[in-house]
Formats: C-alpha cells, sequence, structure tokens
C-alpha cells in the first residue's frame, strides 16, 4: 500500500480553531439561551456556537445546556439505545502510538491472532448472549491487508446457526487503508468504517505516533473521505480525549465532519469519544496530559447532540456504569455492552487478563445485566440493521432521519428486536422487566401504527425472526 499524501491539504486551521476557542471562552448567558433557542430546532450549530456551549461553566448554564440537549435527544431518538460489542481480532501492531496497549513495542503483551475457527467460537458465544451487531477491531501490521479483514468479515457473517441466531451488521475498526482496500471491504457488507483520529493537533499527534503508517497524519486524516470514496456509505469518526485540550479536537472533529458533508452531501454516520484508559506500559494512559473532568465530558456530548443531531453518538465500556447512566439521557444513542477488549476473550475461560487486553474497561457487567439497567430507566435495547440492509444508509438515512423517521420506523424495530431477545435469549429478570416495557410503548402508538406493530410482535412470539418496517 503506497502512502501517497502529497496532494493532500490538512483542513484542520489550528489558529482558527484556537481563535474560535479562545473568542468563545465564558459566554454571557443572553447568548448561551440564544444558542439553545437555536438548538431546540435541530438544525445544528455552528463552531462559534458550539465553542460557547463547551465552555458555558456556571452550573446554571450547564445545566440549561443539559435540559436542550435532553430535549432534543428524546424528540430525535426517542427512548431506543443500539447495543452492540466490540470483538477484538487481532493484538498484533507494528505502530508505536504512546497510549496504546498493543504498541509494537510493548514487549509484556501476548500477541494473539484469531484463526477462523477462534473467530466462529467467538461469534458463537456473543451470539448465544444476543448480540447481532459487532464491532471488529484490529491492530494494523503488514500481515493484515484489506483481503484478510474481509474473509474476517465474512467468518463473522457466515457463523449462523439456529440456536443461536446470526449477526447482522458488522462494523469494522482497523487501521486507513487505500480506496481499493475499502472497496473490498464495502464488497463483503461491512456496516460502518470506524476511524478515530486521535487527536487533530499537529505537533501532538506526531509526538504520539513515533512510527508505522500512523505516523503520517495526513493519511489518517483523508481515510473517512477514502472509505466515503469506495462507497462506504456510514463512516465514524472521534477524537481519543486526554491527548490534547478536548475543546479544540471537539472542534477540530465538527469541522471533520463539516469535510465530509462538503465533499459527499453527507457527515459521519457517527461520533464516538473515548476518554484515556490504563493500558500495560503505557504511562500517558495513566496520566493523560489533558485530562478532561466528567462535568465537561458530560457537556462536551450534550453539546455534541446540540451540534449534530441526527449523528449517532457512541459511548464505549471504557465509562464506569454511573457515567453511562447520565450519558444515556443526554444525547448517547449507540451503546457497547458486555465488552473484552482482546482476542479470544468472550470464550477464554480465565477471563481478565491485562497481559493480552488494550485498556483496562470501566464497566464489566454482562449484556443482560446492562438491558435490565437500561430498561429501568425507560430505555430500548435495539440490535435494529434494517436500514443497513434496506439501504438507507448515508445521504439517505439522515434525509429520513430529519423527517422523524427514527421515531416512525426505528422505534417499532427496536421493539421487534428486544422482543427477540427476551424471547431467546434474556434472564428471567430481565424478561419481568421488559415485557411491560414492550406494552407500555405499543399502547402509545396511534391506532393504526399500533395494530401493525402487535401483529408483528406476536408473530415473533410464535417464532418468526427478524422481522423489520
Ligand atoms: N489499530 C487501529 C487504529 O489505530 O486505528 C484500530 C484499532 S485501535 C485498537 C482502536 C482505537 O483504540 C484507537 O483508534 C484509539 O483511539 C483507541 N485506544 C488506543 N489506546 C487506548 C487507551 N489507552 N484508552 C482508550 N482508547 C484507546
Ligand atoms: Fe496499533 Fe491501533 Fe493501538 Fe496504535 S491504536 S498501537 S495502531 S492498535
Amino acid at each position: 500500500m503506497l502512502l501517497d499524501t502529497r496532494n493532500l491539504k490538512n483542513f484542520i486551521d489550528e489558529e482558527a480553531i484556537w481563535n474560535t476557542v479562545r473568542a468563545t471562552a465564558k459566554p454571557e448567558a443572553a447568548r448561551v439561551h440564544d444558542i439553545l433557542a437555536k438548538a431546540r430546532e435541530a438544525k445544528g450549530l455552528t463552531l462559534e456556537e458550539t465553542g460557547c456551549l463547551l465552555q458555558a461553566e456556571d452550573p446554571e448554564l450547564n445545566e440549561a445546556v443539559f435540559e436542550t440537549a435532553r430535549a432534543v435527544k428524546q424528540s430525535i431518538y426517542g427512548n431506543r439505545l443500539v447495543l452492540f460489542a466490540p470483538l477484538y481480532v487481532t493484538n498484533e501492531c507494528g505502530n508505536r502510538c504512546v497510549y496504546c496497549g498493543f504498541k509494537a513495542d510493548n514487549t509484556e503483551l501476548e500477541r494473539r491472532t484469531l484463526s477462523a475457527e477462534e473467530i466462529r467460537q467467538e461469534v458463537t458465544v456473543l451470539e448465544n448472549l444476543g448480540h447481532k451487531r459487532l464491532l471488529l477491531v484490529y491492530g494494523e501490521h503488514p500481515k493484515f491487508g484489506a483481503d484478510w479483514i474481509a474473509e474476517t468479515v465474512r467468518t463473522v457473517y457466515d457463523t449462523v446457526s439456529e440456536k443461536s441466531g446470526e449477526i447482522r451488521r458488522v462494523n469494522i475498526n482497523c487501521a486507513p487503508l487505500d480506496v481499493e482496500g475499502f472497496r473490498t471491504l464495502h464488497e463483503v457488507g461491512i456496516g460502518t468504517y470506524q476511524c478515530f483520529q486521535e487527536t487533530y493537533h499537529a505537533e501532538t499527534y506526531t509526538a504520539l505516533h513515533p512510527s508505522g503508517h500512523k505516523s503520517n497524519m495526513l493519511w489518517r486524516l483523508y481515510a473517512l473521505h477514502r472509505a466515503m470514496e469506495a462507497g462506504i456509505d456510514d463512516v465514524g469518526m472521534g477524537p481519543l480525549l486526554g491527548l490534547y485540550d478536548y475543546r479544540f479536537d471537539i472542534l477540530a472533529t465538527l469541522t471533520h465532519a463539516a469535510e465530509l458533508e462538503k465533499a459527499f452531501g453527507v457527515g459521519p454516520h457517527t461520533i464516538s469519544f473515548p476518554r484515556l484508559e490504563p493500558a500495560l506500559n503505557s504511562d500517558i494512559a495513566f496520566n493523560p496530559p489533558y485530562p478532561i473532568t466528567d462535568t465537561q465530558f458530560k457537556r462536551m456530548v450534550a453539546v455534541l447532540r446540540l451540534s449534530v443531531p441526527y449523528t449517532g453518538l457512541i459511548l464505549s465500556t471504557r465509562e464506569g456504569k454511573e457515567m453511562r447512566r447520565e450519558l444515556l439521557d443526554l444525547g448517547v444513542s449507540q451503546l457497547s455492552a458486555g465488552s473484552r477488549t482482546y482476542p479470544g476473550a468472550y470464550a477464554d475461560p480465565n477471563y481478565d487478563r491485562p497481559d493480552v487486553q488494550q485498556f483496562c474497561i470501566g464497566d464489566s457487567r454482562s449484556l443482560d445485566e446492562v438491558i435490565q439497567e437500561i430498561v429501568h430507566q425507560g430505555y430500548i435495547p435495539s440490535w435494529c440493521t434494517a436500514c443497513y440492509r434496506l439501504g438507507r444508509t448515508g445521504e439517505h438515512f439522515m434525509e429520513l432521519a430529519k423527517k422523524g423517521f427514527i421515531q416512525e420506523f426505528c422505534h417499532p424495530n427496536s421493539l421487534f428486536t428486544f422482543k427477540e431477545y427476551l424471547q431467546d435469549y434474556a434472564s428471567e429478570a430481565t424478561h419481568a422487566v421488559g415485557t411491560p416495557l414492550i406494552q407500555h410503548e405499543v399502547a402509545a402508538f396511534p391506532e393504526k401504527r399500533r395494530d401493525l406493530v402487535a401483529s408483528r410482535l406476536q408473530r415473533i412470539e410464535q417464532g418468526e425472526r427478524d422481522l423489520y418496517l
């Protein structure tokens, strides 16, 4: 793969972003309220408006930001939450990202790449738990080209059994490929291609990525452009928080999103915002140079919800359960659950081994436990994959989402997948809390829709699977 970045321009204007951060520090209350009034219309915010809200630190203003985010989240997404699990395929890596346990110079890490048979074992365990959506994660190593990655995706999709079910959407988090490579992944039917920029601040980026392909910042900055050029409509982005000033990196992430929209008519499908977690043999991972406080983190999620109202916001297992609970209300629309972060972890009888995992996870509860909790909070877990399978991706999805489609289609679809979960995988306790929630939701539909939804739910109860609108 030739990393030719000679003709690429860095579209992150660092000086302009810092000027915006400085100009919007300590915003006046009236200005914040004006921006929040605009945000309620769910049409998105400018960088300047986003900068103001990110820095609305006064407790009353902070609460006003939270309240607006809760309202916008509820009006667009309702109470459904998409669930997924990461599946680590390999921790072999030739790069030396200073913050990551998989870095090549971490000689204490036991390296492992799953064989096809081991992938099948992991997938079967995940399917038996009820998962339908996976995020496959890979280190970056010359051994693993696009063809090999595509083969691992095929293995996951082909692992189907009547007893355990099937994976319906495979998303990917692997090192950036060239357009040809992305085309190979597109052809094998991946859902979202996800690539975190880590930091958009060039000097910091260079210091943290001393070698390997990842040291070429522009190659990574244009990864999502190449993926979209190859036909992958849904792409995911995000900064790794703690590496640099979060205000800079959030405004830069939104600049990146706007660049994609300019080039392809649609921005990212999802944004993630992982915080640095402790990782074996990484000092910086234990002591982030730019730690972000919990209050700043929550406000940041709320502001993202207002800035890009139709972009999915993903929360990973990196966050502890208390924080996760609050973030759901503020804007998160997708959640990983029951996650394990090393290759072979799901089938490992001696689970929890720091010598092989990428970083320590903050929430180690099982999928069923997480579901019980989110149901208690009034959320409906969803494994829906209908849009992706019906070609409602990228620009088409965004257009539909803006017309209230999420409530009309995604909401019933979430109930169908939750019903399947209750029938096939749930513990008795989850069944006991989930069934009344579904009944309650069905009763709230307008009459015509209610009949349709109720009849599909009945068909699921009688044994049909994979129904969607
Ligand atoms: N190797 C590919 C790459 O770097 O793009 C994909 C896999 S890599 C394991 C996925 C992501 O993990 C990275 O993009 C980075 O943001 C995140 N990560 C690495 N070290 C981390 C840490 N200590 N805490 C939290 N996230 C981390
Ligand atoms: Fe390798 Fe990705 Fe970890 Fe960097 S972040 S060391 S590329 S696995």
